[in-house]
């Protein structure tokens, strides 16, 4: 499932040579003028965003991430946490006190169902009951806002993003790569209800983390990643879904560089879509 090698090596040879170039810095000093987007409303290019927008998904909220999730947030690198509600404050999760700090510091809460249920085998009403149990549990517990859903195993269809419209909610996001030669989200075809994003399974190392965000960081896309459990090493009882706290901080390394030459910021989906929704205006 990973990119091929020949893709990230062209890629992040593109970035690295273009983050060299002053064309860009000028390209850069003029987004600074403009708060909001940073688009030069003359450019042809206004359907484009001014800068990477990365977000990062923690699926299931298990309790392992806590160490990840701070480690990004010391870093003012917000999380997505996408719980499971029926699962919070048992063993091996993450509890609603630690959620609602989560929360206030930043972090956006998604919803990823009660139960964790293969949505595609239940009926209607099983599917509407798992989205809105989830949400129920939420607001008793003092998590408010929440907008955000991801479905369980990445497995959804029609149905499941209406009921997602009806209750108000704004994205659903895919489990992996569909297309490994196009695995992020351009502006012009960004689908809030079909985002695209990378999950950082064990065997991916450090260097393809940094070919990942150069790539994404050059074509100025909408480029989410998904991290499952993040453990001190790689547990081999365990399937593919894990990696590392040492990967998790070659991430952060990489993209703290990038966003320091003002080429990426790492924030939560409800950001990037009101980003992608300003940029569609001004082109419009
Ligand atoms: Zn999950």
């Amino acid at each position: 499932m990973k990119i091929t090698r020949r893709d990230f090596m062209r890629f992040s040879l593109i970035a690295s040579l273009a983050a060299g170039l002053p064309i860009l810095g000028r390209e850069v000093a003029e987004a600074g003028d403009s708060p909001k987007c940073g688009l030069d409303v003359n450019s042809m290019k206004k359907d484009v965003l001014d800068r990477t927008q990365a977000i990062i998904y923690a699926d299931d909220a298990t309790a392992d991430q806590a160490a990840a999730i701070d480690m990004f947030n010391r870093n003012g690198m917000p999380v997505v946490i996408a719980a499971i509600t029926g699962r919070i404050g048992t063993p091996g999760y993450l509890t609603w006190e630690q959620l609602r700090r989560y929360q206030l510091r930043g972090n956006e809460i998604a919803n990823h169902t009660d139960n964790h249920e293969h949505l595609l085998d239940l009926d209607q009403e099983g599917k509407v009951n798992a989205i809105t149990t989830a949400r129920g549990d939420f607001k008793m517990k003092g998590i408010t806002g929440v907008s955000a859903f991801v479905p369980p195993y990445g497995e959804y269809d029609d149905s499941i993003i209406d009921i997602l419209e009806k209750i108000d909610y704004t994205s659903n996001r895919q489990a992996s790569i569909d297309d490994e030669n196009n695995p992020f989200n351009n502006v012009v075809d960004f689908d809030p209800f079909n985002i695209k994003a990378i999950s950082i399974k064990s065997d991916i190392e450090p260097s393809d983390i940094n070919n990942w965000l150069r790539w994404a960081a050059a074509d100025k896309v909408v480029a989410p990643f998904i991290i499952h459990k993040a453990l001190p090493k790689l547990d081999k009882k365990l399937d593919e879904y894990q990696t590392t706290l040492s990967v998790i901080q070659s991430f952060i390394t990489c993209a703290a560089s990038l966003r320091r030459s003002g080429l990426l910021d790492i924030v939560v989906v409800r950001d990037a879509l009101a980003k992608v929704n300003y940029c569609r205006n001004l082109a419009a």
